[in-house]
């Protein structure tokens, strides 16, 4: 029996208050807020038609800690999820505190002048979520979020030690459109066209190793046969998991996330580079100052509508090697390396007819709503600010199976350490 506001009614709320609702016994009272009425009111339509259930929607400003406030002391939730943009992920961690209660999101701040996203300011809010006596969850989607509790459910179940990591993720879906991002087009270009960093301890210590963006000349990049997906060229990205699975997973020696990308992708990426149009600081037209990446997002298509039309799948998850001890001769213990594919499949098609959604907004709306479950039920405990592979993974996994996002477990080869470098180029040099 508890209340919770979700903020933010885009391609992930969407799923985010669909979910909630067929947890209707969990969440037993659903707000949905979002920066204008016309989305809430939208989905609360399509939850009463497909579940039954009411839901309630109000509009706020999340930039504003005050208005979230207000919106918490009227709505009195237990928990807030926050699937709106991460450029409002301290705001209302502010306005959670001042009401004390728990908190999640599934994307990491980033400052709006800037396209730069990391930890460091989330994670400064440890000690005061620990006086407040709440939780805070960060990067609770699937990659981060899934991704992390997969890692940690390797260590839990296989090994005693991870020393290497390959996340993939595989969109092998098609929706029809020349271009469109699967969620907001503003924090999806600002991720795939930054500088690509992967990580690789170098003698004791550890190091970012950095390449080239993704659509850039000299980018890494290789084949992967994805199961039920197929071959997809897959490039190395930095990706937000791999700052707190660095420091949270004993032994590690090389961590890297690979995502997929089509040719023609690439190629809008270098067109809408080349010209300006994705640029984020003010340009002047016509005496107004304009920001040409809020235009660029007005035009572009918005990744809920792509749903309809979407076919194909999704296959994302981990390969993760790792070292378990065996039993132990009189001489010596004897240690046991493998290596693992932990993964998941989503249908875009399945999802759709499920709550109307496609399967980006599908696999990242989801693992939220299981989180605040975790936490309501008990089953994550504790004050503070946590990252999700902190957090017991298998009630967490065994939930999310029930709700629409199974697992799968296979033996897999290693992937090489030099894996879509050119020979000439394998021996970066640590940062
Ligand atoms: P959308 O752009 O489709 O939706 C964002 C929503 O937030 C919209 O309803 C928007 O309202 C609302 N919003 C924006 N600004 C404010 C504000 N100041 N106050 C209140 N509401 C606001 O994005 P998505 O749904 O695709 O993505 C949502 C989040 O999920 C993003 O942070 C994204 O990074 C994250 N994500 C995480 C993934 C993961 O696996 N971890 C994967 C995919 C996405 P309006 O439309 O009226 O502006």
């Amino acid at each position: 029996m508890a209340t919770v506001l979700i903020i933010g009614a885009g391609g992930v709320g969407s799923v985010t208050a669909h979910k909630c609702a067929m947890n209707s016994r969990v969440f037993t009272k659903i707000h949905l807020a979002s920066r204008t009425i016309a989305k809430p009111n939208a989905i609360k339509k399509d939850i009463k038609k497909r579940w039954g259930v009411d839901i309630t929607t109000h509009v706020v400003d999340a930039d504003k800690a005050k208005e979230v406030i207000a919106l918490i002391r009227k709505t009195k939730p237990e928990a807030v999820i926050n699937v709106a943009l991460p450029y409002q992920d301290l705001s209302i961690m502010d306005a959670c505190l001042a009401t004390g209660v728990h908190y999640i999101d599934t994307a990491n701040y980033e400052p709006k002048d800037e396209a730069h996203f990391e930890y460091s300011w989330q994670w400064a809010y440890r000690n005061k979520f620990k006086k407040r006596g709440v939780m805070a969850i960060l990067g609770a989607g699937f990659d981060p979020g899934v991704t992390n509790a997969y890692c940690a459910y390797m260590l839990k179940k296989y090994f005693d030690k991870i020393r290497f990591v390959d996340i993939l993720d595989a969109n092998a879906g098609s929706h029809e459109k020349a271009f469109a991002t699967n969620f907001s087009p503003e924090i999806n270009i600002r991720e795939v066209t930054q500088e690509v960093k992967h990580w690789r301890k170098i003698k004791r210590a550890g190091g970012w190793i950095k390449t080239p963006p993704v659509m850039n000349k000299g980018s890494v990049h290789f084949s992967f046969n994805y199961p039920v997906a197929g071959p997809r060229e897959s490039y190395l990205l930095f990706h937000e998991e791999m700052e707190s699975l660095v420091k949270n997973l004993p032994g590690l020696e090389r961590m890297r996330f690979w995502m997929t990308f089509s040719e023609n992708y690439l190629t809008h990426l270098r067109v809408m580079e080349s010209i300006g149009i994705s640029r984020i600081d003010p340009v002047d037209f016509k005496g107004e100052k304009i920001i040409p990446m809020e235009f660029l997002k007005a035009l572009l298509p918005d990744p809920a509508s792509l749903a309809k039309k979407y076919t194909g799948k999704t296959v994302i998850g981990c390969i993760v090697t790792g070292v378990k001890k065996g039993p132990s001769t009189s001489l010596r213990v004897k240690k046991k390396e493998s290596t693992k594919y932990i993964y998941n499949v989503s249908d875009h098609a399945k999802c759709f007819r499920e709550v109307g959604s496609q399967a980006i907004s599908y696999t990242a709306g989801v693992p939220p709503v299981i989180a605040a479950m975790m936490i309501l039920q008990g089953k994550w405990k504790g004050a503070g600010v946590f990252n999700v592979e902190e957090l017991d993974p298998e009630p967490f996994l065994k939930a999310l199976a029930r709700n629409g996002l199974p697992f799968k477990v296979v033996n897999h080869r290693p992937l090489p350490t030099y894996l879509g470098l050119p020979a000439s180029r394998q021996t970066p040099k640590k940062k």
